[in-house]
């Protein structure tokens, strides 16, 4: 499997630390508001390529954050004249139905900054120790004149940076470049003791300190959207490499904007929608599949009218899949023919090629080409009297490659009500003691692939 890391700027082969696991790390939201379609490209992302991992046989241990302190919080909290935490809670709460809408799995580990103030005060306290950051007035700076790679993730000297930044007057500061590690704290606003006393975290620290609390010094992938590579994950690299004497990530992956009239879309600029703004017009999985449609390094340009063509495919996706439900319902158990092996052949070389083109550093964009590759196949090839384990064979890989994008996961409300009417006809049977015909529906049930269980609480049925 083939990834591009940034920090080599070359796609590279996959090899993990530890064969057959994977550990991940992704930076989450600041949680002070709804999240735009911007920020879910990049969670969505990740979500699918641990998915993708998963599906290759991978164990993952993926970890995602949560900023949950921070100026935008506090600010909002004081428009809003209530607490940063109250803020955070309603926002995380908010963060886990939006991206549960879109079929965004949670991370094994969400871990705040708030439950982690102790690790990033002993983070904190190791780079002072090792002379790489600096106290004074009760802040605390990383000194990056100290870390001597410093800028090799975003490929700039500290010369470069330092003829290009606007230097931002502060007298503490031994290189305007230092980056703050510990913020002493300002009246009204959160704060925890600290051995520079009351402050809070600056807002690189708290991903080093997590990363290494949850996943360990060195981790196979680190990610998070474009726009951080630089300052952030230069900064998590200088905090992280400096305190273990060793490389924090192996693959750094950066996705690409989600923008609007080819600008990022961003709060800052105003230019954005939040998903449940679009949750209004369109079923999210079209979005899903919209965003899935692209290589997650090239930007995509958000239209409603590309929205409208993605929702065509997923129907044409829901359709493929239907009419296979729909065939074997009323298929037989039979040989194949030669040229039935063909079809199944095709569609199994088809999901060969899907993990060919996925394994090369996570192509969507083509992984979707196949799948509707695999739909015309089924449509123009498949039908009512093909064998039976033929068309459940397709069927399988077509909902397995699906679900290994999160798409195609709704159950088919025709097939449902089909199922529910059925189950309410064999319970009419057995009220009449027509215990044949209860018999009968409970094997067609089956044949749909529909076991039923008898419950204190009436039938239930789940599908095998
Ligand atoms: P934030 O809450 O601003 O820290 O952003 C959360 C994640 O969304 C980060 O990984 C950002 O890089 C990412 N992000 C923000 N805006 C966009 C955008 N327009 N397109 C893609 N990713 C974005
Ligand atoms: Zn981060």
């Amino acid at each position: 499997m083939k990834l591009y890391n940034t920090l080599t700027k070359k796609k590279e082969e996959f090899v993990p630390i530890k064969k057959g696991e994977i550990k991940m790390y992704a930076c989450g939201p600041t949680v002070y508001d709804y999240f735009h379609i911007g920020n879910a490209r990049t969670f969505l992302t990740f979500d699918a390529m641990r998915r993708y991992f998963e599906y290759r046989g991978y164990k993952v241990d993926f970890v995602q954050n949560f900023t949950d302190i921070d100026d935008k919080i506090i600010n909002k909290a004081k428009e809003e004249n209530t607490t940063s935490e109250k803020i955070s809670k309603k926002y995380i709460e908010a963060y886990f139905q939006d991206a549960e809408s879109l079929g965004i799995k949670k991370a094994d580990i969400h871990p705040k900054v708030t439950e982690n103030v102790d690790e990033i005060i002993n983070f904190i306290e190791k780079l002072i120790d090792k002379g790489y950051a600096y106290a004074i007035n009760g802040d605390v700076y990383f000194n990056v004149d100290k870390f001597e790679s410093y800028g090799k993730l975003s490929k700039q000297s500290l010369q470069d940076l330092q003829s290009g930044a606007r230097i931002e007057i502060n007298e503490n500061k031994k290189n305007p470049l230092d980056f703050v590690l510990w913020k002493s704290a300002k009246i009204n606003e959160p704060s925890w003791d600290s051995p520079w006393g009351k402050g809070r975290p600056g807002w690189h620290i708290e991903c080093s300190a997590m990363a290494k609390k949850y996943l360990g010094e060195t981790i196979d992938i680190h990610g998070g959207g474009g726009d951080l590579i630089f300052p952030h994950h230069e900064n998590e690299i200088a905090q992280s490499e400096a305190c273990s004497g060793t490389t924090f990530a192996n693959y750094w992956m950066h996705v690409g904007y989600l923008n609007i009239e080819n600008k990022k879309m961003s709060k800052s600029l105003n230019n954005f929608f939040t998903l449940r703004e679009i949750r209004q017009e369109f079923d999210l999985e079209v979005l899903r599949l919209f965003m899935l449609s692209s290589h997650y390094r090239n930007p995509i340009n958000f239209s409603r009218q590309l929205l409208e063509s993605s929702k065509s495919a997923l129907e044409r996706l829901y359709n493929a899949k239907e009419s296979l439900e729909h065939h074997i319902t009323i298929s037989k158990d039979k040989e194949l023919t030669d040229d039935e092996m063909e079809i199944y052949n095709k569609v199994l070389n088809l999901q060969d090629k899907f993990v060919q083109v996925m394994d090369d550093d996570f192509n969507t964009a083509d992984g979707l080409a196949v799948i509707f590759d695999i739909v015309k196949e089924t449509n123009t090839k498949l039908n009512s009297e093909k064998p039976k384990k033929l068309l459940e064979d397709c069927l399988k890989v077509l909902c397995e490659l699906s679900g290994v994008l999160g798409l195609l996961q709704k159950e088919n409300q025709n097939i449902t009500d089909e199922i529910e009417s059925l189950i309410s006809e064999r319970q009419n049977a057995r009220k009449d003691k027509n215990f044949a015909l209860a018999d009968e529906i409970r094997d067609k049930l089956k044949s749909m692939g529909v076991i039923l269980e008898d419950t204190p609480q009436g039938v239930k049925w789940k599908k095998l």
